[in-house]
């Protein structure tokens, strides 16, 4: 079977085409528009999407060398996402169905984030049902406990503010570029990690709150300023490492809190922040340490992507979970 996966969540359009298993093609376009802003703009978001639905679905279809006549169903994000997005993606994906008289599916995106590790690719190993997946990105920051494909409960998740805002908001306070996640994590591998303290904020055993750190960030800049105004220029690489490894020992001190609770050490990662060389490090070392099974996906298949909902299309084909053709964009939806 072949299934063209169609991801428009949020800022970037993508397409994918998946063959039992295999991705034929995975074809993104990222909105740059959004950078002069330092953030998505969602009005923007969606106009761009128009723009780009229909030369990266051609892509696509090129890069797999696939006729649409060959494929067996269309997959899409329904939800969770901005709603601008969201309705290009599925408008376009149900027109395509209709079109071609074959099944659409609806795929939720977090769902989909999960379901990545699934990907059929030789270097990427598939985790063991059940496992833990944390899933770390821009709009998220959870603990799922995942018993089979479809079977999902959410353990834990972020109060306020998502892990990966966490890391772009602290960038920006000090003056860093956006998405400021990967800026931060360059410039803490120079910096003395343990230079200033930062909260970690108290709530739910295995729940997340991040927007207290945002703050303490912003008034000790405010302070050591005061004091002198170059200090932010002349510490940055160890105030940098001082905020990495405060959200790095706060996700671990869940991840280890959850292992504890349900006896699962069976970790797979997802989302935009798995590309964080510090999380990373941290997992590696427990998978030394504690004897943890921890998985990874390939960079590109962690952040927004469309192989994952071709995936999950896939799955959800295989299984008859097909939808009706009324189905609606979605943005707020659990899992
Ligand atoms: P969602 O999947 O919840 O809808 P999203 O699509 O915006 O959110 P992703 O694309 O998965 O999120 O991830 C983007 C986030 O990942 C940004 O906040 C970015 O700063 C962060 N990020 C990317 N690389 C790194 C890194 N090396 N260190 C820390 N953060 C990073
Ligand atoms: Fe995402």
């Amino acid at each position: 079977i072949c299934v063209l996966g169609i991801e428009s969540s949020c800022d970037d359009t993508a397409a994918a085409v998946i063959q039992n298993g295999r991705i034929l093609s995975n074809v993104i376009a990222t909105q740059k528009i959004h950078e002069e802003y330092g953030g998505v703009v969602p009005e923007l978001a969606s106009r761009a999407h128009q723009q780009n639905i229909v030369p990266v679905v051609h892509q696509a279809l090129v890069k797999a060398n696939i006729d649409k006549k060959q494929l067996s169903a269309i997959a899409f994000t329904r939800g969770p996402g901005l709603m601008g997005s969201l309705l290009v993606g599925t408008s376009f994906a149900k027109s395509l169905a209709m079109g071609l008289n074959i099944p659409l599916i609806e795929v939720n995106h977090m769902q989909a984030h999960i379901l990545a590790h699934f990907i059929d690719e030789p270097e990427q190993e598939k985790p063991e049902f059940p496992f833990l997946a944390m899933t770390i990105s821009g709009g998220h920051t959870q603990i799922v406990l995942v018993k089979d494909y479809f079977e999902m409960e959410v353990i834990g998740q972020t109060l306020d503010d998502a892990v990966g805002e966490a890391f772009d908001k602290s960038a920006k306070i000090l003056g860093l570029p956006y998405p400021g996640g990967p800026v931060l994590d360059k410039l803490a591998q120079e910096g003395d990690p343990l230079a200033f303290p930062f909260p970690k904020p108290q709530v739910g055993p295995l729940d997340f709150s991040f927007s207290g750190l945002k703050t303490a960030v912003l008034y000790f800049v405010q302070k050591k300023t005061q004091e002198d105004p170059n200090f932010v220029e002349n510490n940055l690489n160890d105030i940098c490492a001082s905020i990495q490894y405060t959200i790095v020992e706060y996700l671990m001190d869940k991840l280890k809190k959850a292992v504890k609770t349900t006896g699962i050490n069976r970790i797979a990662i997802g989302g935009g922040v798995s590309a964080n060389s510090g999380i990373r490090r941290a997992l590696e070392l427990a998978s030394k340490d504690l004897g943890w099974k921890t998985y990874v996906p390939k960079f590109e298949f962690c952040t927004d992507n469309a192989a994952m909902i071709a995936m999950v299309g896939q799955l959800k084909l295989e299984r008859g979970l097909i939808s009706d053709t009324s189905v609606t964009a979605k943005a707020r939806f659990s899992l």
